[in-house]
């Protein structure tokens, strides 16, 4: 086990600002007291368009074991976002039954748990500050979030006790409620329009989103900003930066609140060690944009630009190559159809693994999917059986490396990966993700970086796990119908399809000197049992006899359900005819041990011929096995063993 704490973040859409700040604030602080990160997380919103895909996506919070972490820290603000709030219900009745470890919550409580308050209040009057006396406006307008929720009324109200502080004060006519969503910037919007509220000089908006439907709808009805309104929002969001009429906007704090989860937890699990606070800066939080009269800043506009480009070409010759994947280079690079060409789903592996320097950095990374996963009807939507197989492993360090079946092993899932556990010389983050297709649950990944390494999961590794996805739902649709067509299914053993091209392949490898082994086995008296028992019971008997007949199958053979309850055996290589009563002893022994261990009141038996011929004469040989197993039969009757 390691000495090195963990910590378990359950959050959601890592790509987006949110994510990214709060992970900053995280690895930078555990990353200064050596705790290792485990970032467990839906790459996608909670409420995705896809309902069925979104369950697979989620199923990822139930492979959580709370015994594997020192402590829990649950992102709130994006788990809150899902209006029903299934998802952290849900979360949070696991985490109340099963966990003993110290939880928080991030800015926005949730029941009972406790929470680190937002560090916005400095930014919030600062906001104000800068209308007041950078732009010398007085007539004030607040547009806040929803009426009684927490964030909402505490930006309210610092926003007026800062207003007052400058001898303004705001009516109540300019204290409006929306939702923190385009829609209450956009009605506010219309009425001022509608001259229901008159226009006032500026507008603090609590949220970029109501900033841009305000300004937005103004300005398509001839309002000018900022020559006849200033509008200045709150979150310094990516799409405040892109806006026609780019929104000046103040970032908040929020890798100061994640840092402080962190020293939070510090107190808790190592009590008197060493806090070292963490410390920002104003400067990076406020970003300057046309719609407050101030120059735009451009720098900021055209990081975020390149940002959010799906394809930027960047010089790949004077940074880390394998730093730069973008989406560009994901989609460019085909993946997508390489992987959803794989004949095979150890191919198909294969294409996984000879790819992945598209998902770099890493210093590890995972495939763990269910054992099952290629069985025809597995179906498994929630949760995540008590084992799984670690199907590859890629190492950039020397650590564990491979991708073939032979090389795959199972594992407990409580362990969540084997590896996490073990001692290592630095603090790192592994991010866990569900493969999954649609609803159904193939398995996860995991991706271990340096906690010194800030990037997050992001489009590109989101997109890439989507092509991940369908190529192994693809591989395994086109193995369950490859194994049907030459497979019985109620016995497993091959059909005659199977038979004929397991036949070609045995004649292909053979010397010339190999014979061919036949066998002919042929249930008795099946019909009694159907009409005596019923038919499952025949049903039952048929697949015994099927066990009896694999049993005495050489691992050089193949065993076939020629159809109803008729068996055979073939074979190629180094026969001789003393085989002959040797299978026929060991399958009467085989046979009669099954029947009795089956405890029916019926006894389960069959009758079988062999004959060995050369390698050209299956039909021939064949039709000498039956006749074999007829007279067999013949002389078992004639004895009156079967009436
Ligand atoms: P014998 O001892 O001479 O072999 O007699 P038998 O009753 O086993 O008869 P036979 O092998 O000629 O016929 C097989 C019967 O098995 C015919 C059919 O009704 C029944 N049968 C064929 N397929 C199935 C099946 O999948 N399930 C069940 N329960 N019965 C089957
Ligand atoms: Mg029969």
């Amino acid at each position: 086990m390691s000495n090195r704490k963990n910590i378990c973040l359950i959050t959601a859409r890592l790509e987006k600002s949110h994510g990214r700040r709060i992970l900053d604030g995280i690895f930078t602080q555990c990353e200064k007291y050596g705790y290792n990160v485990t970032v467990v997380s839906s790459l996608t919103h909670l409420q995705e368009f896809s309902r069925s895909f979104n369950t697979g996506e989620l199923n990822i919070f139930n492979l959580v074991d709370y015994e594997c972490f020192d402590a829990v820290i649950l992102d709130s603000i994006t788990l809150t976002e899902e209006y029903s709030g299934i998802t952290i219900g849900r979360i949070a009745d696991r985490i109340e039954k099963e966990c003993h470890i110290p939880v928080v919550c991030l800015i926005v409580p949730y029941r009972d748990f406790p929470y680190i308050k937002s560090h916005n209040e400095e930014i919030h009057r600062e906001m104000c500050r800068h209308v007041i006396e950078q732009h010398g406006k007085e007539k004030i307008c607040i547009l806040t979030g929803p009426k009684g929720h927490v964030e909402a009324e505490n930006r309210l109200s610092i926003f007026l006790d800062e207003i007052q502080k400058h001898g303004l004060s705001v009516p109540n006519e300019y204290i409006v409620y929306g939702d923190f969503w385009y829609t209450s910037g956009l009605e506010l919007a219309d009425r001022l329009l509608a001259g229901k509220i008159p226009m006032p000089e500026a507008v603090i908006c609590a949220s970029d989103h109501m900033a841009l439907g305000l300004i937005e709808e103004l300005d398509k009805n001839g309002v000018k900003i900022p020559d006849d309104l200033i509008v200045i929002g709150y979150e310094g969001t990516t799409e405040a930066c892109l806006n026609r009429i780019t929104l000046t906007s103040f970032e908040s704090n929020e890798k100061q609140s994640a840092a402080e989860a962190v020293d939070y937890i510090r107190n808790i699990i190592d009590p008197g060690e060493e806090i070292i606070p963490y410390v920002s800066s104003m400067e990076n939080i406020f970003h300057k944009g046309m719609s407050c009269g101030c120059s735009p800043d451009r720098d900021m506009t055209s990081a975020v630009f390149k940002d959010s480009l799906y394809q930027t070409v960047r010089n790949y010759n004077s940074t880390d190559f394998t730093d730069n994947v973008d989406i560009g280079r994901l989609i460019e690079s085909y993946i997508f159809e390489k992987l959803t060409s794989s004949g095979t789903p150890q191919k198909c592996l294969d294409n996984i693994y000879e790819n992945l320097s598209l998902i770099m950095p890493y210093t590890n990374f995972y495939l763990c999917l269910l054992e099952n996963w290629l069985d025809i009807d597995s179906e498994l939507i929630k949760g995540y059986p008590k084992k799984m197989k670690m199907v590859m492993a890629s190492s950039n360090v020397g650590e564990l490396d491979f991708h073939s079946a032979e090389q795959s092993f199972s594992f407990d899932t409580k362990q969540m990966i084997p590896r996490m556990h073990e001692d290592c010389d630095k603090p790192y983050v592994f991010y866990f993700s569900a493969v999954h297709f649609n609803e159904k649950t193939l398995g996860y990944a995991v991706i271990q970086r340096e906690l010194t390494c800030k990037k997050t999961l992001n489009l590109v590794y989101r997109n890439w796990l989507r092509f991940v996805n369908t190529a192994l739902e693809m591989v395994r649709a086109k193995n369950k119908y490859m194994v049907m067509s030459v497979k019985d299914q109620m016995t497993g053993l091959y059909n005659r399809r199977g038979m004929y091209e397991e036949l070609n392949k045995m004649l292909s490898n053979s010397s010339n000197s190999d014979k061919l082994f036949v066998a002919v086995v042929d249930m008795d008296r099946l019909k009694y049992t159907n009409d005596t028992y019923g038919h499952s019971e025949g049903d039952f008997s048929i697949k015994t006899v099927g066990k009896a007949a694999a049993q005495i199958t050489l691992s050089t053979e193949k065993c076939i359900r020629a159809g109803g309850d008729e068996f055979y055996i073939i074979g190629v290589g180094d026969y001789d005819e003393s085989e002959i009563p040797k299978r026929i002893k060991a399958f009467s022994e085989t046979m009669k041990k099954l029947s009795d261990e089956s405890d029916k009141p019926y006894i389960i038996s069959a009758s079988i011929g062999c004959c060995i011929g050369t390698k050209n004469s299956f039909d021939e040989t064949l039709s000498m096995a039956d006749k074999a197993m007829y007279e067999y039969k013949a002389k078992k009757k004639s004895r009156n063993y079967l009436k």
